[in-house]
């Protein structure tokens, strides 16, 4: 997705070899343009999936998530990490060790809002080492309810969650993949979509 790619190149800040920040225009500031586009490319690609609702993680996943939603015409359902005292009903939970902030946490979806019927959009931010997204996942099936797959904004293609989602069988599409963040240099890999196909 070249405009987010030109996005990523102007103002992304490599913080290290394994960190990116795009703190003004995904994780901190939004720019809605952005996250309508990136919506509507995410509804494209998973167009001829029947999905009913899409999930994804508190917080950043929520601009890109609820854009995707209004494209496909389903609701978003956003994780929890923390715990709420207004979250009273049954929970469906997971442990997910958070690459950013480098400690266990436990993320909670309301049961009443996933069933068995429903087939889930898992949409996130960032893919590491895949932890998010295989918490997400784990929600999922403790609800019984199907994978549609996982949309990801910005995938390091040098850490491994990539690989052990589509090791798994679990369809990937992500809308820029980075090949290396060395030497303060932001390298974009040219496996842009999905390598399952
Ligand atoms: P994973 O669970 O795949 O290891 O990491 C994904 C999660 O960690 C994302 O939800 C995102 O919040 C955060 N994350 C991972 N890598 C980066 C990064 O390079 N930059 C930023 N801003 N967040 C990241």
């Amino acid at each position: 997705m070249e405009l987010l790619k030109n996005k990523i190149r102007d103002d992304g800040i490599v913080l290290s070899e394994n960190v990116l920040k795009v703190d003004s225009f995904l994780n901190h500031q939004m720019d809605p343009e952005l996250m309508k586009e990136i919506g509507k490319e995410f509804a494209g690609r998973f167009r001829d999936e029947p999905v009913t609702k899409v999930l994804t993680i508190e917080s950043s996943g929520i601009g890109p998530g609820i854009m995707t939603a209004l494209y496909l015409g389903v609701p978003l359902i956003f994780a929890r990490k923390k715990k709420s005292l207004t979250l009273t009903e049954d929970l469906l939970t997971a442990p997910v060790y958070s690459f950013t902030k480098q400690e266990q946490y436990e993320i909670a979806v309301s049961a009443k809002f996933l069933d068995s019927d429903d087939h889930i959009l898992v949409i996130d931010d960032f893919l590491a080492n895949g932890q998010a997204a295989i918490g997400l996942i784990n929600v999922i099936k403790e609800a019984e309810a199907k994978l549609a797959g996982v949309g990801i904004v910005i995938e390091k293609g040098f850490q491994e969650g990539g690989s052990i989602l589509r090791e798994r069988g679990v369809r990937v599409e992500s809308l820029a993949i980075l090949e290396s963040l060395e030497n303060n240099q932001i390298v974009f890999s040219e496996k842009e979509v999905n390598i399952n196909e």
